[in-house]
């Protein structure tokens, strides 16, 4: 892998304040970025705008972590915030990458944080080299900042509308300058991000549930091709030119990745996944004594599964609330011993039992291949797997972890195979019609590119590594 394939892979979160009255916005962004710590627990950063400057603090861990020691005290009172949460799991996981990346240039100082995946980034960063652009970082995030800067011609704004149309990938952005907050969504809306009002603040998140947690009243969806500028004269609104005709937001949002309290482009997480678990219960039911979810994000479809079936919903595991997610863990070793310390199974609940665990995804089949054991291990008669989305058969570039064909389960295997080297004795998974109709309340069209392989951008980069499909 270079350093750019060794860089793409990763999710965030994104939080900005833009503030009338209330100067701590500092500690604004930290609860958004609290809220938003489920999107990426690799590094944190909250960069503040106050007077003509704009000061920032950035580390590696978690918000809290990241932000003790009096490190949140001593960023300044300001009137715009910006923060972010990285998730990255290969290669450079080091604080330079972190991000709000931060500069002076001809708009003066700026602040940007990204979340999503840029798939042309070499492209950029070459041309802009060869320009006599210099650069600290592999990231794509500081390609971006650094291009919006040289396309501005001092005025933010038409940095961003001239630089948008280069970038190919996804990215939903919030930038500030000393006296803007901005918010961009790109013209398939991939990532997700909406806006919020409290009292006379504007604040922009990755997710509803850092609204929530910062007491702000939902606004609306930024758009997809969106580019929405905050500043003292109020919110104003710039559609992208070209828009494709139909948006192509991440469905495994949905599946996994967001906090099931929010609410993305119109539709509820926690909505979606319950009906999911309800239409695995009605296509592909199995006789059993009871239902279970693997803690925590397939909880929610296990009682849908419950309700829909009437098997009684019982806790199969115990999940230890101190260890991250698991795919976290940067080798595949450290990943297999981080399920361990993760998950317990209870015993007393599934000894003679005929147990359904249901999961939002399988993807190299490591968690599931470790649960079935564990169940069986503590007396489980049979273990039936439901599984919330369809199979995942492509890697994914455009911000979700999931890298090669060669670490997917689904990739070369069917449903029986999958089965058979889980060690299960049922294995069904949604299909993507009904994975789809799961989400019927959103306003968006989505991305279905890792189950069906057909991406708004092409899957450039991944042919070396790719397996003859079916
Ligand atoms: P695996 O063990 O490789 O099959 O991964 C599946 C588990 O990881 C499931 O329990 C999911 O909840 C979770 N998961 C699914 N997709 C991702 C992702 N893109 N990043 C991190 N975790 C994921």
């Amino acid at each position: 892998m270079d350093e750019f394939q060794s860089e793409i892979h990763e999710e965030c979160g994104v939080f900005g304040v833009y503030s009338q009255e209330n100067r701590k916005v500092a500690y604004t962004c930290y609860y958004g970025l609290y809220a938003l710590q489920h999107r990426g627990q690799e590094s944190a950063g909250i960069a503040v705008s106050y007077a003509d400057k704009i000061t920032y603090y950035k580390g590696m861990g978690l918000v809290p972590d990241v932000f003790s020691h009096g490190n949140l005290d001593k960023l300044p009172e300001g009137d715009i915030a910006i923060g972010h949460v990285r998730y990255s799991t290969t290669g450079a996981s080091q604080l330079l990458n972190a991000q709000p990346v931060v500069f002076t240039g001809k708009c003066g100082k700026m602040a940007l944080a990204h979340n999503g995946n840029l798939t042309n980034t070499r492209q950029l960063r070459d041309e802009m080299i060869k320009n006599n652009a210099v650069f600290q970082t592999t990231i794509d995030s500081e390609v971006m900042a650094v291009m919006i800067n040289s396309l501005s011609d001092g005025d933010i704004l038409e940095g961003v509308k001239k630089a948008c149309p280069k970038f190919k990938g996804s990215y939903a952005l919030v930038i500030m300058t000393t006296d803007k907050l901005i918010a961009v969504r790109d013209p398939h809306g991939i990532r997700p991000l909406c806006i919020g009002t409290d009292v006379d603040d504007y604040i922009v998140a990755s997710e509803t549930c850092a609204l929530d947690a910062v007491g702000a009243n939902y606004l609306r969806d930024v758009k997809p091709g969106e580019i929405v500028v905050i500043d003292s004269t109020g919110v104003h609104s710039y559609m992208m030119e070209n828009l494709p005709k139909k948006s192509s937001m991440c469905i495994f949002e949905y599946v996994y990745f967001a906090r099931h309290d929010s609410v993305l482009d119109g539709c509820s997480v926690y909505e979606a996944r319950k009906e999911a678990g309800k239409l695995l219960a009605r296509y592909y039911p199995v006789e059993a004594d009871l239902v279970s979810g693997v803690p925590d994000s397939a909880n929610v479809a296990a009682r849908g599964y419950a309700e829909e079936s009437g098997i009684p919903f019982v806790e199969a595991l115990a999940k230890n609330r101190y260890v991250g997610r698991t795919f976290i863990q940067p080798d595949q070793r450290q990943r297999e011993n981080s399920l361990n310390v993760k998950m317990n199974a209870l015993r007393a609940n599934i000894y003679g039992k005929r147990v359904i665990i249901i999961d939002d995804s399988i993807v190299r089949g490591t968690t599931m291949r470790k649960i079935v054991k564990m169940l069986r291990d503590a007396g489980a008669a049979e273990v039936h797997i439901r599984i919330c989305s369809p199979i995942i058969k492509h890697p994914c570039h455009l911000g979700i972890d999931i890298q090669t064909y060669s670490q997917l389960i689904g990739a070369y295997k069917d449903e029986d195979q999958i089965c058979e080297s889980l060690g299960a004795d049922s294995v069904r998974y949604l299909s993507i019609e009904q994975l789809v109709e799961t989400c019927k309340s959103a306003k968006v069209d989505f991305c279905l590119g890792c189950f069906n392989g057909k991406y708004p951008y092409p899957l450039d980069g991944y042919e070396a590594d790719k397996l003859k499909l079916e």
